[in-house]
């Protein structure tokens, strides 16, 4: 029997970590499938997509899973589903990423290509730091936080659990973002940022109900 290890979630967050995770494993004699509990197909990029019953009772000599989804309230309950089930959460790191001195990362973190996390800081639990993203020094990033690509993350700061942190947003040195929070797209982050509310702009502000429609 091999180590049997999914991606969880076959959409595009999955089909990115995927190449990830087989070139992470390329020594190993692993199979590797797609997760999925809507599958729009069978197959994705010549994986096979299981749903979740099927992933945990084909014969494997151990079982894995990447958490590749980018919401991060499915991915607690995934990670939740996976615990239960006796599956551990993986990470998977891009071979070029760049991680500095005394780094520690939750487990379940994905790392895509061109990510540099440097010196002194802290990750909970299946962060995801997509393409091009960079935390620098001293940050502390809490649980099922999502970076989207391009997302520069200067020193000091501190993100609460499941925030989301939109494409090629900005946050200043120092800056506390609530848990819960989402900085849009593109914005600059120059104040603190309270739990759950979503800021966007430059400097970002607090969106409301007009910003809205
Ligand atoms: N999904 C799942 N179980 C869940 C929630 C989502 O298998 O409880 C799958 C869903 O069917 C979809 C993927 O995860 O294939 C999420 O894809 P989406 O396009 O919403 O976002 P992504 O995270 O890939 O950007």
């Amino acid at each position: 029997m091999k180590p049997l290890y999914g991606v969880y979630g076959a959409s595009g967050c999955g089909r990115g970590i995927m190449p990830l995770l087989r070139q992470q494993l390329a020594t190993t004699d692993a199979q590797l499938v797609f997760i999925d509990d809507a599958p729009t197909t069978d197959v994705a990029n010549g994986h096979s997509i299981w749903t979740f019953d099927r992933f945990v009772s084909e014969p494997a000599s151990q079982r894995l899973a990447a958490l590749a989804v980018a919401n991060a309230g499915v991915r607690e309950v995934l990670d939740h589903r996976c615990r239960t089930a006796g599956i551990d959460v993986i990470g998977v790191f891009a071979a070029n990423v760049i991680i500095m001195d005394d780094v520690e990362i939750g487990p379940g973190a994905l790392l895509s290509p061109f990510v540099t996390l440097t010196s002194n800081i802290r990750i909970g639990r299946c962060f995801h730091g997509n393409l091009y993203s960079y935390v620098e020094h001293d940050c502390v990033i809490g649980d099922y936080v999502t970076f989207a690509p391009g997302v520069r993350c200067n020193g000091n700061v501190t993100i609460g659990s499941h925030a989301y942190i939109g494409s090629g947003a900005i946050i200043r040195q120092g800056i506390s973002i609530g848990a819960g929070a989402t900085v849009g797209m593109g914005a600059v982050v120059t104040k603190d940022v309270p739990p759950g509310v979503t800021v966007v702009g430059n400097p970002a502000r607090i969106m409301d109900k007009e910003m809205k429609c």
